[in-house]
This record gives structure tokens, C-alpha cells and sequence, in this order.
């Protein structure tokens, strides 16, 4: 199986790297203009197809400046290892709460690996970088330098306290900030994974990328909108809507539990992946997010 590669725009691509053998799960980018960067770059599984896809497309792993790791998530960086040994010479950008988790992935993995069910198996293992590649993990820019195109490394840090996203121009590239992948009547399911999801930041994330007013929002699950506004305007008014949701069952007297049992029989996936792993990980976001309702319900009283 290859990973599937389109130019979203000139000179960049988003690459699917076909995880669970199938489109659709996570896309990370490829910028080649004016340096070359690959944007968060895929579990170990699918590491060698990346690798192919952009040597498909003329450029040597030596010739790659940057390595974007958004966050320490497994779907996200267990390739990292191999990625970065392909990709000799380029900076690894992470956020400094990541850098830990980069030496010692074992937290990261078994958080995945007991969530997860028959597609923990199927994710790949989780290297830790090498302590010859330390030296080139930079976590303390606040741009990338690259010359007359605006580039900003901004903390967003509410679906994970680790993650990292990357503005260059008017686009966005926004990794987990929110999700179109999953939606409960229609309404866009945030991104919030126990236990590193916190609401109020999830909020200002999405306040901060909707004040950039952006003309592209590419996103980890999943794709490049040039509607940006609107997509997140529409994750803002999710959230409202999800809330509501989970207030009145929760005054119903059901446990969390429960809420999201109930909440799930609306739940719909585009594109279309497979019905076990939307059950497993929208479930997951829903208590998620229910703990976080219930958290700041709490700190309100
Ligand atoms: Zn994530």
C-alpha cells in the first residue's frame, strides 16, 4: 500500500499515509516553498510509505529542513524515529513539553495501546529518538525562519498541553485544534482525548484561530478547508451545542458513562472510516469532554 499524495496548493501536499491500510485517518503536509517542511509525520507503521511518498516526489530525506511534530499523540509521531533518521539533517520542532515524551514514548504509547482495542496492533511500535538525533529537537521557537513568509509557532494547548501548531500566511496548519472526522447530529466532535483535553483552552484555541482570520485551515482529521472561518465557527458553536447536550443528561441523573453511551447513537463519520474505531475514539472524546463539562461545572460552584 502507497500513501496517497495531493497538492493542496502550490508546492504543498497533504499526504495520507494510509493507516489501518484505508484513507482518512490523519494527513500530515508537506511544504516545499521556501523550505521544506513535513508537518507532524505519522505512526511508525506507515513510516516507510511517507518516506516514499516525498521521495516520489524529487526530494532526498537530506534535503527536508523541518520535522513539525504537533504533538507527542502516537498517530501523530510514532514514526518519529525512523522519519528522523531518513530526514538526516532537519530540526525537529516540538513543543518543550514534548521533548520528554520523545526520549521515553512509553507513557504516550501505552495510553494509545490501552485505548485502542485490535487497532493498538496495528499502529506500529514507538521508537524513542535516538540520542544522536537529540540535538537537532528545537522546542523553543516562536517562528520558523523563513525569510519573507510570516511563519509562527503557536502553543494549543487545549486538546493536549504539548501541542504545537504552525501558521505560515494566511494558513493554518492546525493539527488537532479541532476535527471534522466525527459529528453527533451534525455537530463537529472536538478533539478532546482524555485526560490531556482542557475546555477553556480548547475554547481560546479555537477564539486565537478564528482571530488570525485565516484563509486555510488544514487539520490532522482531516484535510486542507478554505473556509476557515466558517469550519471554526462551527466548531465553537459544537461545543455550545455538546455542552448543552451533556448538562441536561447529566441533570438527568445519568453518569458520564452513560451521557456518552446516549450521545454516540447520533454520531456519524466523514469521510467514512471504520465503524469500530469511530466507536472507540468518539467514545473517547465524549468523556473527554464530558469530564471537562463536569470539571468546569465544578470549579464554577
Ligand atoms: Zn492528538
Amino acid at each position: 500500500m502507497e500513501a496517497k499524495i495531493e497538492e493542496i496548493s502550490d508546492g504543498v501536499y497533504m499526504i495520507d499515509p494510509c493507516l489501518f491500510d484505508s484513507m482518512g485517518y490523519i494527513a500530515l503536509y508537506f511544504i516545499t516553498q521556501p523550505k521544506r517542511i513535513l508537518f507532524d509525520v505519522g505512526p511508525s507503521v506507515t513510516a516507510e510509505r511517507v518516506i516514499h511518498a516525498i521521495e516520489g516526489l524529487g526530494y532526498k530525506g537530506e534535503q527536508i529542513d523541518y520535522l513539525f511534530v504537533s504533538h507527542v499523540h502516537v498517530e501523530h509521531s510514532g514514526g518519529i524515529s525512523k522519519i528522523a533518521s531518513w530526514a538526516s539533517n532537519a530540526k525537529i520542532i516540538v513543543s518543550p513539553a514534548s521533548v520528554r515524551h520523545l526520549t521515553d514514548p512509553s507513557k504516550m504509547y501505552q495510553a494509545y495501546t490501552s485505548s485502542y482495542g485490535r487497532f493498538a496492533s496495528l499502529i506500529g511500535d514507538y521508537q524513542p529518538l535516538s540520542q544522536s538525533s537529540m540535538p537537532r529537537v528545537v522546542s523553543t521557537l516562536s517562528e520558523l525562519p523563513l525569510g519573507d513568509r510570516r511563519s509562527r509557532i503557536i502553543q494549543c494547548v487545549g486538546h493536549a498541553h504539548h501541542q504545537v501548531c504552525l501558521q505560515l500566511d494566511g494558513s493554518l496548519l492546525g493539527a488537532d485544534i479541532l476535527s471534522t472526522q466525527f459529528r453527533i447530529n451534525d455537530q463537529l466532535l472536538p478533539t478532546s482525548t482524555p485526560p490531556s483535553f482542557n475546555y477553556p483552552k480548547y475554547t481560546e484555541d479555537l477564539d486565537t484561530a478564528l482571530a488570525l482570520n485565516l484563509d486555510r485551515l488544514m487539520v490532522s482529521h482531516y484535510g486542507a478547508f478554505d473556509n476557515p472561518t466558517e469550519i471554526i465557527t462551527k466548531a465553537l458553536d459544537s461545543l455550545k451545542w455538546l455542552r448543552h447536550q451533556v448538562e441536561s443528561l447529566l441533570k438527568e441523573g445519568l453518569l458520564a458513562d452513560e451521557v456518552a453511551d446516549t450521545l454516540l447513537k447520533g454520531l456519524n463519520c466523514t469521510p467514512p472510516v471504520d465503524n469500530e474505531y469511530a466507536q472507540i475514539k468518539a467514545k473517547l472524546s465524549l468523556i473527554g469532554f464530558i469530564n471537562g463539562v463536569i470539571k468546569v461545572r465544578s470549579e464554577k460552584v
